[in-house]
């Protein structure tokens, strides 16, 4: 998607060989009609699927999910990465690794908001090992529900994540595909659509 390539060309940033920081426009500050582009676009990719509800991860995942869902005219719903007061019973959990924190999170999501049988679009802001992406697909599948695909924001293509889900049989649609990073330096793979 050349307008999230762009944006992401003039206000990314490279931090290293692994982490591109964005939060320019996704993660921290939000652009909202870059939003809304992108909901169109995974719309636009997911349009014959049959989807009847959108999955995503607090808290940057939010924003793209809930335009898609807008665009697509369908609920969407975020796991939580901590449990609430008001989120307590009838949960479906994952464990989910996160190699930049180094640490574990528990994420849930409660059985009231996917309902078994539902086609369910799996949403998140980055691919990189494909843990955060496989934590939501095992919640939708923990709830009866079936991953009618995965739509990813920006996919770094030189780690796991991409092919970790193909090998489960999941469409996966990512919006910009990153190559390589270098300090200062962001590579795109050349994708013919
Ligand atoms: P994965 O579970 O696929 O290893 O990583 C996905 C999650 O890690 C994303 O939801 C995102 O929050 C975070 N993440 C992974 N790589 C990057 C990165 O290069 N930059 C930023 N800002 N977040 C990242």
């Amino acid at each position: 998607m050349k307008q999230l390539e762009d944006k992401i060309r003039d206000e990314g940033q490279a931090l290293s060989e692994h982490v591109l920081k964005v939060d320019a426009f996704l993660n921290h500050q939000v652009d909202p009609v870059l939003m809304q582009a992108i909901g169109r676009e995974f719309a636009d990719r997911f349009r014959d699927a049959g989807i009847d509800r959108i999955v995503t991860l607090e808290s940057s995942g939010i924003a793209p999910a809930m335009m898609t869902a807008l665009e697509m005219n369908i609920p969407f719903v975020f796991a939580r990465k901590r449990k609430s007061l008001t989120l307590q019973d009838d949960l479906v959990e994952a464990d989910v690794y996160s190699f930049t924190k180094q640490e574990t999170n528990r994420i849930s999501l409660s059985r009231r908001f996917v309902q078994p049988g539902e086609r369910v679009l799996v949403i998140d802001d980055f691919l990189a090992n494909g843990e955060a992406a496989l934590g939501l697909t095992q919640l939708v599948e923990s709830a009866g529900a079936v991953v009618a695909g995965v739509g990813i924001v920006i996919e770094k293509s030189f780690q796991p994540g991409r092919d970790k889900l193909l090998e489960r049989g999941y469409q996966v649609e990512s919006l910009a595909r990153i190559a390589k990073l270098e300090a200062g330096e962001i590579s795109f793979m050349e994708v013919v659509r």
